[in-house]
């Protein structure tokens, strides 16, 4: 089974695909984590960020190395553990040339579908999961949450670990992030595609309770868990 979540930063997608796939015991893949990865990589060898084929030679050189566990996903590249490094507010404002390299994003595609061949059964989050990436997934979520919800969010993920960042900031981030994702990614998930569900007055305990009532409506229920 894959179960597709994808929505804007801060819309409660990441903390909700992690704790869905401890639930349903599947792994989870954090398609950000990749693009944050060669953002955080590119800028330590000093590539130039408005050189797309320069960043394109990176990824094609590098070797990007994914542990999908049920409650996090471990990304290493060049054999060095990023996981936490690349969370940073700085790293989220470099990885949108990264995103919109359009021959990177051929390469990570391809990655992404290739572990979900080899898992078999994964709950996985970006942005185009649902859309470009398992467009025959089995069950589609998107999230969206209002912009001082998502800024206050983010802010809060930041601050707890230990990055001062000043919440107008994060919310200018987020902004500028949108609009080069509703460019590329919004259009291209039809109507009735996926479920949306709005999570600015959700806690997240209740948003996994709504993703766990649609498994459980579409008869697709696994395990114990999903019944
Ligand atoms: O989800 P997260 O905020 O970690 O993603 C970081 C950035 O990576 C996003 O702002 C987006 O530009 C890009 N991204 C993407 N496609 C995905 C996942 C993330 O373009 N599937």
């Amino acid at each position: 089974m894959i179960i597709t979540i994808d929505g804007s930063a801060g819309s409660g997608k990441s903390t909700a695909a992690r704790k869905l796939a401890a639930r349903l015991e599947l792994p989870y893949l954090d398609t950000g984590a990749m693009y944050r990865a060669v953002a955080y990589h590119a800028l330590k060898q000093g590539v130039d960020f408005d050189d797309p084929e320069a960043l394109t030679a990176l990824v094609r050189r590098v070797k990007l190395e994914l542990d999908c566990g049920p409650t996090h996903t471990r990304v290493k590249i060049d054999g060095r553990d990023v996981s936490e490094a690349i969370r940073s507010n700085e790293i989220s404002r470099y990885t949108s040339p990264v995103a919109r390299t359009q021959p990177i994003r051929d390469i990570l595609v391809e990655k992404q579908r290739a572990i979900g061949r080899k898992l078999g059964s994964l709950v996985t989050e970006g942005r185009d999961q649902g859309s470009v990436v398992f467009p025959d997934a089995d069950l589609k979520f998107v999230m969206e949450a209002t912009i001082d919800k998502r800024a206050q969010r983010r802010h809060a993920e930041l601050q707890a670990d230990g990055e001062e960042v000043d919440i107008a900031e994060v919310r200018r981030n987020l902004e500028s992030r949108d609009a080069v994702d509703a460019r590329q990614w919004a259009p291209l998930l039809e109507p009735g595609a996926a479920i949306h569900i709005d999570t600015s007055r959700m806690t997240i305990g209740q948003v996994v309770d709504r993703l766990m009532a649609h498994i459980r409506q579409m008869g697709r229920g696994l395990g114990d868990e999903a019944k």
